[in-house]
């Protein structure tokens, strides 16, 4: 193919879903381009996302311990404090070198990487306007369009990244604040709050709902959620509603109204965190000379193969219908690209796990016990928890539990919910046994080595059928 041939496929973002998707292509030995405009790769997830706020979550749990739990365990340290500067720049190392390594495997894989923001001047020709100065075009057989989300703004509080701060200000605070009240109890604000509470701070979530978590969690583990951060320290004002922020003597005050009795109140904080969702970003792509649809939430159209409401022009991850996360937006980058070649792809939307990264950690995958009842399907239910994981106990990590839900007929798995320590990496178990139709017989017979906290898992799996042997 000489330059001047159209490409293959052109990628507009370089996020997860983008530059997977792009990567993918190239692999497939489709000729590609990503068309980024942050200035690097990764998108949201590895600028101001997912990484830097897992460094962060690291390294603030790393100290708590050392400040507050290393002497119980026969450790005595003196003079722990926490040095913020180096914190930032340990987080920063290890956003560069992923995006860095980004690059590199667009590279590897043959796709042009153009610095530049992308808008349509027609279904098949996107403007690329350079950051470096100038435009080009490029045509393209297939588009993606990967251009994420952004924060939804709180309307009349304006976000100045010091004082109230989105997610993107909350990574990048020079000092830890005395008091900070977190706008939104889903996954940001629980991720930050927590960050900024280890560290130090005094920290007040205010949230609309009567729960904490944000959509998806279930009920039990919500609520069992709320207590274990409220002992770290967090205070949660729950069915509240935030009016409006105003900034005085170097405070922001806020007011908040009860949900259920109007009654209002004035609370106070140095720095405010909004974290109410995010919206999709489509914003300079000219979506309507070509007539892509959106919906009346600005998420971009699409049927079950990825495309838009263009012929050839396709959308996939945070721009587009389902969960915000980043493996979500990869799993379907790469199968848009392949039914660009193949004519077909997949991505199973019932085995997609969410994790919230605190201590302990959340994770889920499939239905809560709540779809089930409202879906009418009836189910058993098995719980391990901790405590009695000899494991937990030799680390001095025991709170929480595993829940599974399970078909009553057959236990085939239907849903598993866990809170404790490392449930980001053991539901990558219970995804398989959803993805393979498992049954809990099927995990409970398996053998899990042991001491391990997956040992809680395979217990819990027991428990679903017949009963576990250590509770
Ligand atoms: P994005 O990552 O948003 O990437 C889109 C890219 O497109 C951006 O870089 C943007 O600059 C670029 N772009 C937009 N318009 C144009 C244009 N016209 N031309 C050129 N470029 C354009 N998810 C998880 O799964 N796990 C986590 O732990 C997690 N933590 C998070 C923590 C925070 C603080 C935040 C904010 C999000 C977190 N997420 C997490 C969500 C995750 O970041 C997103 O789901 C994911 O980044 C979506 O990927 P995407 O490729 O669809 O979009
Ligand atoms: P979210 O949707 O998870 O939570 C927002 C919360 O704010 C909800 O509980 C909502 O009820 C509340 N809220 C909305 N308006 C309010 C108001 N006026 N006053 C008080 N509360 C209000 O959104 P988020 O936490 O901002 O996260 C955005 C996205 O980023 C999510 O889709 C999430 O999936 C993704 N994300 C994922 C991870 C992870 O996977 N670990 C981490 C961070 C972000």
């Amino acid at each position: 193919a000489s330059s001047a041939d159209p490409y293959d496929v052109v990628v507009i973002g370089g996020g997860p879903g983008g530059y997977v998707a792009a990567i993918k292509a190239g692999q497939l030995g489709l000729k590609t381009a990503c068309i980024e405009s942050r200035g690097a790769l990764g998108g949201t997830c590895l600028n101001v996302g997912c990484i830097p706020s897992k460094a962060m979550l690291n390294n603030s749990h790393l100290y708590h311990q050392a400040a507050h739990d290393f002497k119980s365990r026969g450790i005595d340290v003196k003079d722990v404090s926490v040095n913020l500067a180096q914190m930032l720049k340990a987080k920063d190392k290890a956003v560069t070198g992923l995006t860095k390594g980004v690059e590199g495997l667009l590279k590897k894989n043959k796709v042009d990487y153009l610095k530049g923001f992308g808008s349509f001047a027609g279904p098949t020709t996107v403007n690329v306007k350079l950051n470096d100065g100038g435009e080009t075009q490029v045509e393209a057989k297939n588009i993606i369009i990967a251009t994420g989300s952004e924060v939804t703004p709180f309307p009349g509080i304006e976000i100045d990244e010091e004082q109230i701060v989105s997610s993107t200000g909350a990574l990048e605070l020079k000092k830890v604040p005395e008091k900070m009240i977190v706008i939104g109890g889903g996954v940001i604000g629980l991720e930050m709050g927590s960050v900024w509470s280890r560290l130090g701070a005094k920290v007040e979530v205010v949230e609309f709902l009567g729960a904490i978590g944000g959509a998806g969690m279930d009920g039990e583990v919500s609520k069992s959620f709320q207590k274990l951060l409220e002992k770290q320290g967090l205070k949660f004002s729950l069915g509240k509603k935030v009016l409006d922020a105003e900034k005085r003597d170097g405070k922001v005050y806020l007011n908040v109204e009860d949900a259920k009795s109007g009654k209002k109140e004035q609370i106070d904080a140095d720095v405010v965190l909004v974290a109410i969702g995010r919206r999709p970003v489509t914003e300079g792509l000219n979506l309507e000379a070509i007539g892509v649809e959106k919906d009346n939430k600005g998420r971009i159209v699409v049927d079950d193969q990825y495309n838009t409401t263009c012929k050839g022009v396709k959308c996939i991850g945070d721009a587009t219908f389902g969960p915000m996360l980043a493996h979500k937006a990869e799993e379907e980058g790469i199968a848009a690209v392949e039914i660009i070649k193949h004519g077909h792809g997949h991505v199973n939307y019932g085995a997609i796990p969410a994790v919230v990264y605190t201590h302990p950690e959340v994770a889920w995958v499939g239905k809560t016990a709540e779809d089930l009842k409202n879906e009418g399907v009836e189910f058993n239910v098995g719980s391990f928890p901790y405590i009695a994981n000899s494991r937990g106990k030799t680390n001095g990590d025991t709170d929480g539990f595993v829940k599974f839900l399970v078909e009553k007929q057959t236990d085939k798995v239907l849903g598993v919910h866990i809170i404790g320590p490392n449930a980001g990496e053991q539901i990558a178990s219970a995804v398989l046994a959803i993805e393979y139709s498992a049954s809990a017989e099927d995990i409970a017979r398996t053998c899990h080595a042991h001491p391990t906290l997956s040992e809680a898992f395979k217990e819990a799996a027991m428990a679903a059928y017949d009963k576990p042997i250590h509770f």
